[in-house]
C-alpha cells in the first residue's frame, strides 16, 4: 500500500442514499415473502389457473377506479398490448413523445405502425395538446402520452384535441402510479393506461406490467393479446389473431399483490420528500425546481431540476459532475442521452431484416427528424438534471442533497 495524501480533505464522510436497485430503497419485506410462500406452496405458478394475478388485477382496477386491469410481463408488454388492442393498419401513425423509455416506442414498430414524434414542453418535458395537434393527420390511429418523471401531462387539453379527432389516447403511466390531473388518476383518463413493475418503478416485481381500461372491447382484445389470443372460457376457443404470451406469473402476482397496499405510502413519502427539497432549493440562482400545474399531483418517480447554463458553468453536466465528485451523488444530466428519434432504431430504421418495414410505408413528414422541429426536446434535454429519488429518503438525506446542490451551484456560478 502506498500512503498518499488525500487530494482533497472532505469535511464529512459521503452519505449513501437509499437506492431503488437494492433493499435500501425498496418496500419488499415480510408481506411479499408470505404471499410468495403461499404461491409456491399452492404449486400453481401460472396465472391461467392461479389466484394471485387475478386478485392483483381486481385490486389494481379498484384502486384506479377503472373497469378492467390486466397484468402482463413488463411495461413494454403493456404498451404493446395497448397498441395491439387498438389494432393499427400497417403504416398508420401513432403519435408519441421524443423523450420516453424505449419500451414505450418499439411496440409501435412491432405492430407495423409508424411512430410520429411530437415535441415536448421544455419546462415539463411532457407532450402537450399543441405539440400533438401539429402531428395529427388522416393516418393518425392513436396517441401515446408518457407522464414523464411522475408528473401528469395536461390531459384536459390533450383529451379535448384527441376527442375532436376521434383518436384514442394511451397513457403510459409507468412512472406515474397514482399521479393525478384535475382529480383523476393517470392511466384512468385515456382509452388505455399502461404501468410497469420494473425494478426501479414505484412498486416492483423485478419485471412486470399492467394495462387498464374502461372500454369493454379494448379490454377483451387486451386480455386475448396477453394470452396468445386464445379464448379461454369460450364455448369453442381458438387462437383468434396474432398475439404473444405476455402473461405475468403467480410468483410476480404474489409479490405485486403485497406491494400494492404499500403504493400510496410510497407516493406520499416521495411527495413529502420532494416538497422539502423544493423548499430548500427555492430561489437558488441558475436552478429551477419543478414547476407544477396546480391541477397536477406529481408522484416524483424522479426529482428533476432545470439548470441554466448561462449562470452555471457547463450547466447540468457540470453540476452532475460536481455532485458526483464532491458528494457521491449520481444524477443524470440529459436523462436519455439524445431524443428517441436519434437512436439507431429510428435514425437507421433497424427493424426486420433489411426491409426497413414499417418505415417503408411512412409519409416523409412522419420520419422528418430535423432538430428544428423539436426545439422543446433539445432545450429540455440540455437543461434537465435528474436526481435519483426514493421513498426512503429521511430529512438527513434531503439536507445532504440540498447542501450538495447549493455548494455545487456556488462553486460553478459565473
Ligand atoms: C419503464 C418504462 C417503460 C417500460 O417498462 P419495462 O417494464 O421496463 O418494460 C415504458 N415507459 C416508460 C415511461 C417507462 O418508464
Amino acid at each position: 500500500m502506498v500512503n498518499t495524501m488525500p487530494i482533497q480533505q472532505t469535511t464529512a464522510p459521503l452519505m449513501k442514499l437509499p437506492s431503488d436497485q437494492d433493499a435500501s430503497g425498496r418496500t419488499l419485506g415480510a408481506e411479499e415473502i408470505a404471499l410468495l410462500t403461499e404461491a409456491i406452496q399452492s404449486g400453481t405458478l401460472t396465472s391461467t389457473k392461479g389466484t394471485f394475478v387475478k386478485a392483483l388485477e381486481k385490486q389494481f382496477a379498484d384502486l384506479l377506479g377503472v373497469k378492467y386491469a390486466y397484468a402482463c410481463s413488463s411495461g413494454s408488454a403493456a404498451v404493446h398490448t395497448a397498441i395491439a388492442a387498438i389494432d393499427p393498419e400497417p403504416g398508420d401513425e401513432i403519435i408519441t413523445t421524443s423523450i420516453t423509455d424505449m419500451g414505450a416506442l418499439t411496440p409501435i414498430l412491432y405492430q407495423g405502425a409508424i411512430p410520429r414524434f411530437a415535441d415536448v414542453d421544455p419546462v415539463t418535458w411532457n407532450v402537450t395538446a399543441k405539440t400533438i395537434e401539429r402531428c395529427i393527420n388522416d393516418r393518425t390511429k392513436a396517441i401515446i402520452v408518457t407522464h414523464l418523471f411522475g408528473n401528469p401531462c395536461n390531459m384536459t387539453e390533450i383529451l379535448a384535441v384527441a376527442n375532436t379527432h376521434g383518436i384514442p389516447v394511451i397513457e403510459d403511466s409507468a412512472q406515474a402510479f397514482l399521479a393525478q390531473h384535475d382529480g383523476q388518476y393517470t392511466g384512468a383518463m385515456g382509452a388505455v393506461g399502461c404501468f410497469s413493475l420494473q425494478q426501479g418503478k414505484h412498486i416492483t416485481t423485478g419485471e412486470g406490467g399492467l394495462v387498464t381500461t374502461n372500454d369493454d372491447a379494448l379490454a377483451r382484445r387486451m386480455f386475448l393479446y396477453i394470452n396468445k389470443a386464445f379464448g379461454y372460457g369460450d364455448p369453442n376457443p381458438d387462437h383468434y389473431f396474432i398475439a404473444l404470451n405476455y402473461r405475468m406469473n403467480e410468483l410476480q402476482g404474489a409479490v405485486a399483490l403485497a406491494q400494492l397496499p404499500k403504493l400510496q405510502g410510497v407516493v406520499d413519502r416521495r411527495r413529502a420528500a420532494a416538497a422539502k427539497l423544493t423548499a430548500k432549493l427555492q430561489g437558488l440562482p441558475g436552478i429551477a425546481t419543478p414547476q407544477l400545474d396546480p391541477r397536477n399531483l406529481h408522484v416524483y418517480w424522479k426529482y428533476c431540476l432545470r439548470v441554466d447554463a448561462s449562470l452555471i458553468a457547463e450547466g447540468a453536466v457540470g453540476l452532475a459532475r460536481k455532485l458526483k465528485a464532491e458528494k457521491g451523488i449520481f444524477s443524470a444530466p440529459r436523462y436519455i442521452q439524445k431524443p428517441a428519434f436519434q437512436c439507431e432504431i429510428f435514425a437507421q430504421q433497424r427493424t426486420f431484416g433489411n426491409s426497413h418495414f414499417p418505415f417503408t410505408l411512412a409519409q416523409p413528414a412522419a420520419v422528418d427528424y430535423n432538430p428544428n422541429l423539436f426545439p422543446g426536446t433539445f432545450t429540455g434535454l440540455e437543461e434537465v438534471l435528474v436526481l435519483p429519488w426514493n421513498e426512503a429518503y429521511t430529512d438527513q438525506h434531503i439536507d445532504y442533497i440540498a447542501e450538495a446542490v447549493q455548494q455545487a451551484v456556488r462553486s460553478l456560478a459565473y
